[in-house]
C-alpha cells in the first residue's frame, strides 16, 4: 500500500467519523496508516468495507427510530 503521493505509508490508529442525516458515529482506535510525507490518513480496505456495513446499518435503524416506521426487512443485513 503506498500514498497517491508516493510517500511512505506509518502503521498506526486512527479515529474515524461519520455523519449521516440524523447521527454521528465515531470510531476509536480503528487500524489506519498515515502517510508520513503528505500526513493523508488511508484505511484498509476491508476496513472501509465494514465501516461502510456499519454507516449503513446504522443509518437504517435510526431511520426507523427517528421515524417510528418499522422498515420492512430490517434484519435483512449482509
Ligand atoms: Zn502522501
Amino acid at each position: 500500500m503506498e500514498c497517491d503521493c508516493g510517500g511512505v505509508l506509518e502503521e498506526g490508529k486512527s479515529s474515524y467519523r461519520s455523519r449521516g442525516e440524523c447521527f454521528s458515529l465515531i470510531i476509536d482506535d480503528l487500524p489506519a496508516y498515515r502517510c508520513m510525507r503528505c500526513g493523508k490518513v488511508l484505511y484498509p480496505e476491508d476496513t472501509v468495507d465494514k465501516i461502510q456495513r456499519l454507516v449503513n446499518r446504522v443509518n437504517r435503524d435510526v431511520k426507523e427510530i427517528t421515524s417510528g416506521i418499522p422498515s420492512a426487512n430490517l434484519y435483512d443485513y449482509k
